[in-house]
């Protein structure tokens, strides 16, 4: 799964203050206990100090050492029934043994063994959510994407922009409840694998919208979405470049978090600083992802003869042929949105 390092430091940094939570909790109702039988105290107390000669018993490791272990254990065993009956006619063992973790399943480690607990799975897509909140994706789900800004009136060439973009939208919505990724490796079959799309068409069409909406699904079902407009993961990509790779053995670089994540979706392309960089940058990360079998999402107000113009020829035959195209049609809805109230 490639959630970027932001989202899984977020996830663990819930789970680090979940614990500390459960520790304090535990604390505070342990000295309630207390002041309510003291004696529980006192045996807790004896507790520990059995505890404690046991760790020296090992150490010294005297001749008689199992004989010396299993004394402890005995005395340890009768101080913890003394201890469970007090607070069972107390009605209150119960709370005692509570360890106050949110998720008993994996004390709030996040981990089941080596496997992830449902917990950490949950925070990540949490997390994930925030990650894009940047752009205020959470507003931007199919449910709100309405089709009511987009004319009935046919265009010149005939297209209706409100049928177009209910076809448009319908696509999304399959794509997004259909999106599984086929890991298995191919075995002389086609492998399956969510198509990349190109949309195009002017700003304020609900390309972003639609993109954010089939980032939410996918995220909700635990697969690893980045997202970002070209400016700003481009611009990333070049400062990563520049600095020193000490740092990036540390940590998975961003470049290869692009090229591994799930879904990659690449916002307004063609508004970024145009740079040799750039151009190569962008050709790796197209072709790569092709040819790896890994979906991308690129929206853009460019044409075709800009793409080539901008970039090279073969960036665009890369997008030509290998991405699934959308030209969305209508007015600017953010404009008319503003009007409409
Ligand atoms: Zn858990």
């Amino acid at each position: 799964m490639g959630y970027p390092k932001e989202i899984y430091d977020k996830a663990a940094a819930v789970l680090s203050s979940r614990r500390q939570y459960a520790k304090e909790q535990t604390l505070v109702r342990r000295k309630q206990i207390y002041s309510l039988l003291p004696q529980i105290e006192q045996l807790d107390r004896q507790l520990s100090q059995i505890g404690l000669k046991t760790v020296q018993a090992v150490a010294g490791a005297p001749d008689e050492l199992d004989t010396i272990i299993e004394r402890l254990k005995t005395q340890s065993l009768g101080l913890q029934k003394q201890r469970d009956d007090l607070l069972e006619a107390a009605g209150l063992l119960e709370i005692y043994r509570d360890d106050n973790h949110t998720c008993k399943l994996c004390q709030d480690t996040g981990y089941i063994g080596a496997k992830k607990c449902s917990c950490f799975e949950q925070l990540l897509r949490e997390a994930a959510f925030d990650f894009l909140g940047a752009s205020g994706s959470q507003n931007c789900r199919f449910t709100n994407f309405s089709l009511d800004y987009y004319s009935n009136q046919p265009l010149q060439n005939g297209v209706v922009p409100r049928e177009r973009m209910s076809t448009i939208k319908n696509f999304c919505v399959d794509y997004a409840r259909n999106f599984l990724l086929d890991t298995r490796p191919a075995l002389g079959r086609q492998r399956m694998v969510p198509e990349s799309l190109l949309f195009m068409g002017n700003t304020g069409l609900g390309k972003t919208h639609l993109s954010l909406a089939i980032a939410g699904e996918v995220i909700g079902k635990g697969f690893g979405v980045i997202y970002g407009s070209a400016q700003n993961l481009l611009a990333r990509l070049e400062k990563e470049k520049f600095t020193s790779s000490y740092q990036q053995e540390e940590q998975q670089s961003y470049l290869s978090l692009i090229l591994g994540c799930d879904l990659l979706i690449l916002d307004d392309l063609g508004t970024e600083f145009l740079t040799q960089f750039v151009t190569t940058t962008l050709y790796h990360i197209i072709n790569t992802r092709l040819l790896e079998g890994r979906p991308t999402i690129i929206s853009t107000n460019l044409t075709f003869p800009e793409i080539s113009k901008r970039y090279t020829d073969r960036l665009a035959s890369r997008l030509f042929g290998g991405y699934r195209q959308f030209e969305f049609v209508g007015r600017d809805i953010r404009i008319q949105s503003k009007i409409l109230g």
